[in-house]
């Protein structure tokens, strides 16, 4: 979308992303590569604490009730949910915040035109790849074009967030098991250090999704088998 803008000489204030703390490490290359290649400065956005002190160590009070009996009875919002997306909540406060001390600023959102569903009809805001209609794939050629390649992650996911976004496919995170065991393994700890913890896309834990995943590549395994010759066997 910055591409396109810049092409179409549409104004830029500021280039702003929000750091969860959860992007792939190929990301924040990107972001430094972005910003030698366009000259533009990436004003780079950070919860007030980090996300895992919202996710595991926050105290979380019952709603509703006297305030004077209210006592904590959970710790850490645990995995964000689509019920309780708490980390999206925090994402656009910040975004918001800093619109706010530009003055006047629209806001360009990436959505393009094949998922125009998502854009909202809002004046301070605005969506280049919409009005310019460029679809997600032609969006991503545009940045190869530009020489952006993400360390291959576009090779290996359809689309990017952050890798423990638990509103991905099941299939991502059978990606992100097996092309990037790093950040998966995090997740584990993560999950290991919820006490309680409420579960992590209809399973109970990311362990539970794990050994679904173990048990695939068994069973993949052992149909791959070559079948053994009767005669070897015998
Ligand atoms: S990408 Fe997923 S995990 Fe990251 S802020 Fe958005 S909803 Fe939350």
């Amino acid at each position: 979308m910055a591409l396109l803008m810049l092409e179409n000489n549409i104004p830029i204030h500021s280039v702003v992303a929000f750091d969860t703390g959860w992007e792939f490490p190929a990301m924040y290359d990107h972001w430094r590569l972005f910003e030698q290649k366009t000259g533009l400065k990436i004003q780079v956005l950070k919860p007030e604490k980090p996300y895992t002190y919202w996710m595991l160590e926050r105290p979380v009070m019952p709603r509703g009730g006297p305030k004077e009996n209210k006592q904590v009875h959970r710790i850490g919002y645990g995995w964000p949910s689509l019920r309780l997306r708490w980390c999206t909540r925090w994402k656009c406060s910040g975004i918001d915040k800093y619109q706010k001390q530009v003055g006047n600023a629209v806001s360009c959102e990436g959505i393009a035109w094949d998922e125009q569903h998502r854009a909202k009809s809002d004046d301070a805001k605005r969506y280049p790849l919409v009005e310019y209609r460029i679809t997600e794939k032609q969006a991503l050629k545009i940045c190869r074009n530009y020489g952006f390649e993400w360390d291959g992650l576009y090779d290996v996911f359809d689309r990017v967030s952050c890798y423990c976004c638990p509103l991905k496919r099941i299939g991502d995170y059978r990606l992100l098991r097996r092309y990037y065991p790093e950040q998966w393994n995090q997740m584990l700890e993560w999950d290991a250090a919820m006490n309680p913890n409420r579960g992590f896309k209809g399973y109970k834990t990311v362990h539970d999704l794990d050994r679904r995943f173990a048990c695939e590549d068994r069973q993949t395994k052992l149909f791959n088998h070559k079948p053994i010759n009767r005669k070897e066997a015998i």
